[in-house]
């Protein structure tokens, strides 16, 4: 108790002023933070160009849009010039943008997901949800790739085509994990189950297992309460003084 005190002591204070230290040391540097995230996520923009072809004409217009906002900002001092940054920064990467730099990632982990559900199945109903949806994933992660292939023309499109490859990818996901859910629900109690097997089987052990004294070291049989040799308990009870001499 104390040690975990102490642990988390030596864990949430150096947080807690970096926290502190973050927040306001941080205002100073608002309009170098926010310049320097422009700088990332125009390099993100133009690598999303490279890696979806498709969506070059949409990702261009969102650059368009963006970056007078952006060169508005040098003529401004201060509060204005970081709101300037800022709604800039927001405008590049508002929608499809975002959830374009975000759709891999979660098709990468819907891939995982659906050969690992697949895997881990341990009897026929599990088997047969995680065939189903195994294969809905396929098709939702195929769909998306040829769609995300085709891309979209301006922004408005790519936004419509976002929301629906996201939502179809999540609508996988979540069946998946249910399934999973379904299995680590058996998992944990199959484990409940051999454990309290394993538990049992002990204490059936141990009711007819001979035992030895701690004070004199003769062995008892298991039905005897106490030690034939000294007069102790089997649970531990001390010899009392006439027995011991
Ligand atoms: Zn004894």
């Amino acid at each position: 108790m104390l040690a975990s005190v102490t642990a988390v002591r030596t864990v949430l204070l150096p947080f807690l002023l970096l926290t502190l230290f973050a927040f306001f040391g941080g205002c100073k540097q608002t309009v170098e933070s926010q310049t320097a995230a422009w700088k990332s996520n125009v390099k993100k923009v133009e690598s999303l160009q490279a890696k979806y072809p498709g969506f070059k004409p949409a990702l261009q217009a969102r650059i368009d849009e963006a970056t007078p906002i952006h060169e508005a900002a040098g003529s401004l001092d201060g509060d204005a010039a970081i709101d300037k940054l800022k709604s800039a920064n927001s405008t590049l990467m508002k929608g499809f943008v975002g959830e374009l730099d975000k759709v891999e990632a979660v098709s990468k982990k819907l891939r995982e997901a659906r050969v690992e559900v697949t895997a881990k199945a341990s009897d026929a109903s599990i088997r047969e949800g995680a065939k189903v949806a195994a294969a809905d994933a396929e098709k939702a992660l195929s769909r998306a790739e040829e769609v995300l292939k085709k891309g979209a023309k301006n922004p408005n499109d790519a936004d419509a085509v976002l929301k629906k490859v996201l939502g179809d990818l999540e609508t996988a996901q979540r069946a998946i994990d249910k399934v999973s859910g379904v299995q680590s629900d058996k998992d944990d109690k199959a484990k409940a189950d051999k454990d309290d097997k394993a538990k049992a089987d002990k204490d059936a052990k141990e009711a007819v297992a001979d035992w030895k004294c701690q004070y004199c070291g003769n062995m008892n049989k298991h039905d005897h309460t106490e030690c034939g040799g000294c007069g102790a308990g089997k649970s531990g009870k001390k010899p009392d003084a006439a027995a011991k001499k």
